[in-house]
């Protein structure tokens, strides 16, 4: 094993929650390494939309006016629509830029670097201690093995977190695995809107529609069990349902919500502090996670950073700085139940109902 560096802080995960905190660390002179497990750039199964106001105004205040080199054809959505069985469609203006995660991550990590942050990619986090005061942390690079030491570790590994499990080994995460499926070409749809479907008039499973560059994407949790809804949806609009994807790909999300209002899961303990994905932001209904996990790495940094002027207990301060979140979180929570009743009222009465509920996810994001 090498010798150990030691660090102020070390960041797991170059999402955007981790390019945030570690840039925001670096910022305010804090010794930051970023440990990446990809080799970057590297691409999410994602949409790629920034959605709601906290992934806006994060973005501009802290990375500057997004390069259009980060962003696709179209650039920007006009919104989004929806389509609830043979209801007529229903569309919510948002204007919403568009990127491919391996563009928008690469260039907020570069942004991170230039504010003094170590990068360490293609190295994973094998395990994690926290022991006296300090965080021993296990790097892994093919066989071998490095520890390095921090003040502090934020975990931004994403749904499947290794510091998560580390510090919580007892929690019980339930998890769904959205497939993403891309083909060659363009469907008969407006490429500069989002296309939700609701095959079976309910508010899921759904699957989605989107078009990037000289491609579309179907994406959704259900696919393989809506793969014959998908052809007869999709048909009218010169899908054709034998055609082969060109790639295909799938990844976890963290169903964390009940465990973070309860009180039973807690993202933060001792000098460990989980944002984003891997303390399971992500916001009910849409499945926004950019903004969500922006705004936690920004609190959790800043929480860190209050530490080190006034020794305050970073754990419970970036706690409580998150709870504006979770009441948000809690809120949509109750909007996704009512829509489960919303489908007793028919498509139509669905279909305008979710483009309400879209519209309360992407407008209720305070601060
Ligand atoms: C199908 C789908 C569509 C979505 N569409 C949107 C959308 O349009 N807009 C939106 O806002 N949100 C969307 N989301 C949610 C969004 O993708 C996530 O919420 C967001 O990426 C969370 O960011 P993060 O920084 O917390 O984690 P991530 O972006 O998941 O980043 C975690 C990083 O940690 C790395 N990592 C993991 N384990 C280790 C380890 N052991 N050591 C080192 N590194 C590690 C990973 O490689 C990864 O780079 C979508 C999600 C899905 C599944």
């Amino acid at each position: 094993m090498k010798n150990s560096q030691v660090f102020e802080v070390i960041v797991v995960g170059a999402g955007p929650g981790g390019a945030a905190a570690a840039k925001r660390c670096a910022d305010h002179g804090l010794k930051t390494l970023l440990v990446e497990k990809k080799q970057l750039p590297r691409d999410k199964v994602c949409s790629g939309m920034i959605m709601g106001r906290w992934a806006l105004r994060i973005i501009e205040e802290e990375f500057g006016e997004i390069p259009e080199s980060v962003l696709t054809n179209p650039p920007l959505l006009a919104g989004h629509r929806f389509y609830v069985g043979d209801a007529e469609a229903q569309t919510l203006k948002w204007p919403t830029a568009l990127s491919w995660r391996k563009d928008l991550d690469f260039w907020m990590v570069q942004k991170a670097v230039k504010s003094g942050v170590d990068l360490k990619d293609g190295v994973r986090v094998a395990d994690m201690k926290p022991e006296n005061g300090k965080c021993r942390v296990f790097l892994r690079k093919a066989k071998e093995t490095e520890e390095v030491h921090a003040r502090f570790v934020v975990g931004a590994d994403g749904a499947a977190s290794v510091v998560r499990r580390s510090i919580f080994p007892e929690l019980k995460v339930r998890f769904s695995g959205p497939i993403r499926e891309c083909y060659g070409g363009a469907l008969n749809l407006p490429k500069d809107i989002f296309h939700w479907f609701f095959p079976k008039s309910l508010p899921r499973p759904r699957f989605n529609v989107n078009h990037k560059d000289d491609v579309f994407l179907i994406e959704g949790s259900g696919l393989s069990e809506l793969r014959g809804e998908i052809g007869e949806t999709l048909s009218p609009y010169g899908f054709d349902p034998d055609t082969k994807p060109i790639w295909k790909d799938g990844c976890t999300i963290s169903l964390l919500h009940d465990d973070l209002l309860s009180g039973v899961f807690k993202p933060a303990e001792r000098n460990v502090l989980l944002i984003g994905d891997a303390a399971g932001l992500i916001l009910p209904i849409t499945f926004e996670g950019i903004g969500s996990a922006l705004k936690s790495g920004i609190q959790a940094s800043d929480a860190i950073i209050k530490h080190f002027n006034d020794e305050t207990q970073a754990a419970s301060s970036y706690l409580k700085s998150l709870e504006p979140m979770l009441q948000t979180i809690g809120r949509l929570c109750k909007v996704q139940d009512a829509l489960k009743s919303a489908s007793n009222g028919g498509p139509d009465f669905l279909a305008k109902a979710l483009r309400d509920a879209y519209r309360e996810t992407l407008t209720i994001q305070e601060g």
